[in-house]
């Protein structure tokens, strides 16, 4: 599935989001960027131990939930991961859908900023985090579309889910909103 906006694009994907090609590829962190399962572990696997050292060297201290931090790709095809921290689910009092859109929007302002014309997107926060999928579609595509309709600059974004179930909540979510 696919919905231009201006010159602007958001694509809907099942696959393995080591498999992109995308200039920038989004990593579901944790706080310490200490490693972890799910997309984490693949794209630390495929990618190599460059991934960790530089984020090691760079970001001592991690990086914030509802925010991002810029890496090389070690041995993927993208340029650069993104290592972006999604909320862990609590309920959703805590502020989680706030902190899912934030990080989702950093990390939009990362690509641009390194001068990216492509992104690929896991599903943040609904692996090991448990935010409900069908909620944080929403949040997710939400953040991505109001960013591309104000940036100036052109850009792809790919959700790159894992499974048939993630994928159709993504598909449903985006025909409500575009
Ligand atoms: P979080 O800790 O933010 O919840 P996870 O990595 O546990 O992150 O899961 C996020 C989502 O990514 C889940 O929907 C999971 O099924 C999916 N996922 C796991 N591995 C991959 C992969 N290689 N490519 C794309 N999506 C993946």
């Amino acid at each position: 599935m696919r919905v231009e906006i201006g010159r602007s694009a958001l694509e809907l994907h099942q696959g393995d989001i080591t498999d992109e090609t995308t200039d920038a590829t989004v990593n579901a962190a944790n706080s310490r960027l200490a490693g972890g399962g799910g997309v984490d572990g693949a794209i630390h696997r495929r990618g190599g131990p460059a991934i960790m050292a530089e984020t090691d060297a760079r970001y001592p201290e991690g990086c914030p939930t509802g925010s991002a931090v810029v890496s090389g790709a070690g041995d993927l095809a993208a340029r650069y991961v993104i290592h972006a921290v999604g909320p862990v689910w609590s309920g959703g009092n805590r502020s989680e859908a706030d902190l899912l859109a934030a990080a989702y929007r950093r990390c939009l302002e990362l690509a641009v900023d390194h001068d990216c014309r492509s992104i690929a997107f896991p599903s943040l926060s609904t692996g090991a985090y448990c935010y409900p999928t069908d909620q944080a579609a929403r949040v997710a595509l939400r953040t991505v579309l109001d960013f591309l309709r104000e940036t100036e600059e052109p850009l792809r974004v790919r959700f790159v889910l894992f499974d048939q179930g993630a994928y159709g909540a993504y598909a449903a979510a985006l025909e409500e909103l575009a």
